[in-house]
């Protein structure tokens, strides 16, 4: 969906990067976060101040090779060095399917997962992972195991104002970001993690070491540039488009094409999200989630093999530990593709 702007941003976010720049693993000896190339935190920063959705003062800042290295760092720094059997993982559901794989994967002596939050009862310490807006169904998100002892981590990839209103700065000890759904560029695999406590924020860098002995310059490098032009663009004397508003109308016109054509079948569900008023554009909307998260009527059993069968490929409920009734849906594909989605949805019938 973001690759029209981009291509229209043109040379702006151009980066030439020559064969002897960026060789050394170090970037920044003085920081906690040795391998953080100054320039990409100075414009986290930056983007950050200029939306008003997280506080940065005082933080420690980590990137990772996406945020789904940053979260494993968190598992591992919350969870070592570990007492006598793992720590129990938890989220409520339908949670993001890929904590519980991440969280399986190595059969960790640290950590295991314990599955839905809310209805985790054991009286030992936990780590509950809190997605908000969450993926698959887009609700805002508080924690919701009621006990003390536990840890949080806070996934905030879609806390950006083109999918919910930014209510205020979030202020908590560990909040996950990632390009991949900041401004749609996945595959430089940068994300960075906004860190309260000092000791946390080294455990994480360790575990960087460990995993990868730091993160790809040149992706840092790039996505420095491509959060500038972002920021840039959100300037009143800019001359390019606001990226967030643009981008809001774009996820705005999506969400009406998919409600009209959920209406037209008469076969499924969508969420209603409350209204917010959102800080940052000064507007009163609801919550336009990257992800649609259908539920079928009782007719259909089975959700994702229904719409399989007309052509449309889909995620099953089962794997956000809900039922073969609901499917989440992308909603940033290409327009092209998007368009056809919306077609053959509103054409269906039993
Ligand atoms: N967290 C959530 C909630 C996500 O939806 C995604 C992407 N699907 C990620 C993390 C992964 O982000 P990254 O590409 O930065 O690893």
């Amino acid at each position: 969906m973001y690759e029209r702007y981009w291509q229209q941003a043109g040379d702006k976010t151009s980066l030439l990067i020559s064969g002897w720049h960026s060789m050394s693993y170090f970037s920044d000896v003085k920081n906690l976060c040795w391998f953080l190339e100054p320039q990409f935190a100075k414009e986290v920063i930056r983007l950050h101040d200029i939306v008003g959705n997280a506080v940065t003062m005082d933080r420690h800042i980590v990137v990772g090779t996406g945020s789904t290295q940053l979260f494993q760092a968190a598992l591992y720094a919350l969870s070592s060095p570990g007492g006598t059997k793992p720590i129990s993982v938890v989220s409520s559901t339908p949670y993001y399917s890929f904590y519980r794989q991440v969280v399986e994967y190595l059969k960790s002596g640290l950590y295991t997962w314990a599955g839905d939050a809310a209805i985790f009862d054991k009286d030992e310490p936990y780590i509950e992972l809190i997605t908000s807006p969450n993926n698959p169904d887009g609700f805002i998100r508080q924690p919701i195991v009621n006990r003390s002892g536990g840890m949080l981590i806070h996934d905030f990839a879609y806390y950006w104002p083109q999918y919910t209103p930014i209510t205020s700065p979030a202020d908590h000890e560990i909040m996950l970001f990632t390009v991949s759904k900041t401004t749609g560029h996945a595959g430089m695999r940068i994300g960075w993690a906004i860190v309260k406590d000092k000791e946390v924020a080294k455990r994480m860098t360790k575990f960087i070491e460990l995993n990868s002995i730091g993160v790809s310059k040149d992706s840092q490098l790039r996505a420095a540039k491509i959060l500038q032009a972002v920021s840039d663009s959100c300037e009143p004397a800019s001359d390019s488009r606001n990226f967030f508003e643009n981008s809001y109308h774009h996820v705005a016109h999506r969400w009406q094409q998919l409600r009209k054509a959920v209406e037209e079948s008469r076969l499924f569900s969508t969420p209603e999200f409350p209204t917010g008023f959102c800080n940052y554009t000064g507007r009163l909307f609801s919550t336009q989630p990257a992800f649609a998260w259908l539920k079928c009527k009782d007719e259909i059993e089975n959700c994702e093999d229904f719409l399989r069968s007309h052509k449309i490929l889909t995620r099953s409920g089962k794997h956000f530990g809900m039922s073969l009734k609901y499917v989440r849906i992308s909603m940033l594909d290409r327009d092209s593709n998007f368009d056809l989605f919306i077609k053959r949805l509103s054409e269906m019938r039993l």
